[in-house]
């Protein structure tokens, strides 16, 4: 048993802890949870917990369905929500199979490989996410649309109104989580708020999107709302981003800053940008994995529809920000096509491996962005050689289908099972008479 397993075991016993929940991600990004009690733990560090993977969307096939569980005691928090008497903490785990091999089919395992990979070339990964979501007055439709808890907009104070206090309660208890938060503001759609959290190396921050979500979901139930992350609730106002500001660390140094040169960018982070810029359309079926993602990217309000990049260019899909007094540590760039409903692990995989491909093969950075890309035609875009971002979930499939990198980033069983099941949205999709044909067509056609 190593010091961290054992100040769990401390910790669990003095804190008078009653269940211990263990979690996990699917492919789709779905938190799983089960409960052991404290009699369990030993066994869990030793041995780990078994399940049945092939009742779990993506994790494995019937025939070698036996995984286990192996908790990671450096992610043990416990869940303020659920109290301090006969108390419930939760862990992180590694999905292992049968024989100890890591599970091909676990999220946080190809965050791992990915990680390592950087790792080898001298790298640590570092993720800064803003995330939006919506506050709702119910999760019943009830024949319409959502209806938002306000009517407020960009930056909005509302006095004595439900944003404010959800936030600051939700800010509460993530920071007693030990997740630490940089931002919230209330976001330009009625209800929709975003909460940034400080940066951390790409694998801490996956857990911490999946315990935000968790976070955020409890809070607001709390409160009698229904908080959604959905890219594209609302058709009429803006979609639900996860902005993602990178970096790359070489030990105590960023290694995207360069003193002088032109945007204090480093030829690794220009290489970087451009590895990312090159594969956007392929991985862009995992940064926006819905029908509905594709509402969100194509529909304006800041939302980049266009592959570019550019200097403090709130247009452009990726954004180099304007440095705070130069500090070299905060050189980083934002990726801003990612969703609120992506998987952290694969997502954050996705782009990684994108980079270190740009590095590795030393990509040539094309010239930066520096207009209104969406208000430019599409013979100016093609002259400056800006693509565009997949029109829908289906294509965005196609493009990934063809795309080795993707393949390998994922693995093999993961990308295998991320088309079908993913297809198969497409496909009941399809199959829908939507609204908007009738209004169009039952009238006249
Ligand atoms: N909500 C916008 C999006 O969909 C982002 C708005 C912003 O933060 N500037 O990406
Ligand atoms: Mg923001
Ligand atoms: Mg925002
Ligand atoms: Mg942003």
């Amino acid at each position: 048993m190593d010091r961290q397993q054992e100040y769990v075991l401390r910790t669990v016993e003095e804190r008078n802890v009653r269940f211990i929940r263990l979690w996990f991600t699917d492919v789709q990004g779905q938190l799983k949870s089960v409960a052991i009690a404290p009699a369990e733990l030993e066994g869990a560090f030793s041995e780990g917990i078994g399940f049945d993977g092939s009742a779990m969307e993506g994790f494995a096939r019937v025939y070698e369905s036996d995984m286990v569980l192996r908790p990671d005691p450096s992610t043990f928090q416990l869940l303020p929500w659920r109290g301090e008497v006969e108390s419930t903490a939760r862990m992180f785990c590694d999905v292992h199979t049968t024989d100890g091999a890591p599970a091909a089919g676990d999220p946080r395992n190809v965050l791992k490989r990915a990680m390592d990979k950087a790792g080898e070339m001298g790298f640590t990964f570092y993720i800064h996410p803003e995330i939006e979501f919506y506050l709702f007055k119910s999760s019943q439709l009830e024949g319409g649309e959502p209806i938002p808890v306000d009517h407020a907009g960009y930056f909005d104070h509302v006095p004595g109104g439900t944003a404010n206090d959800f936030r600051r309660a939700a800010v509460n208890m993530l920071e007693s989580m030990g997740i630490s938060v940089e931002f919230s503001h209330h976001e330009a759609g009625p209800g929709q708020n975003e909460i940034d959290l400080r940066y951390a190396d790409a694998l801490t921050m996956a857990d911490n999107v999946m315990t935000f979500k968790a976070v955020i979901k409890e809070v607001a139930l709390a409160q009698g709302v229904y908080a959604s992350f959905m890219p594209k609730p609302l058709a009429q106002h803006a979609g639900s981003g996860m902005h993602t500001h990178m970096s790359l660390f070489e030990g105590e140094n960023n290694a995207f800053f360069e003193a002088g040169a032109q945007y204090q960018l480093s030829k690794t982070a220009r290489h970087f940008i451009a590895g990312v810029l090159r594969h956007t359309p392929e991985l862009a079926a995992v940064t926006n994995q819905f029908v509905n993602s594709y509402k969100r990217i194509w529909s304006g309000y800041e939302a980049p529809s266009y592959v570019c990049w550019g200097h403090n260019n709130r247009s452009a899909l990726i954004r180099v920000p304007q440095y705070n007094s130069g500090k070299s540590s905060s050189s980083r760039i934002e990726y801003r096509a990612i969703d609120s409903a992506a998987n952290p692990y694969l997502a954050y995989s996705v782009l990684l491996q994108a980079g270190l491909a740009g590095i590795e093969q030393e990509m040539e950075l094309p010239l930066g962005a520096e207009d209104d890309v969406a208000s430019l035609t599409r013979a100016e875009r093609k002259i400056l050689g800006i693509g565009s971002m997949p029109t829908s979930l289906h294509h965005a499939l196609e493009i990934m289908e063809s795309s080795d990198l993707v393949a390998e980033a994922l693995g093999e069983q993961v990308f295998d099972f991320f088309l079908r099941n993913k297809h198969q949205e497409w496909d009941d999709y399809r199959s829908h008479v939507t609204p908007f044909e009738l209004q169009m067509h039952f009238g006249t056609l």
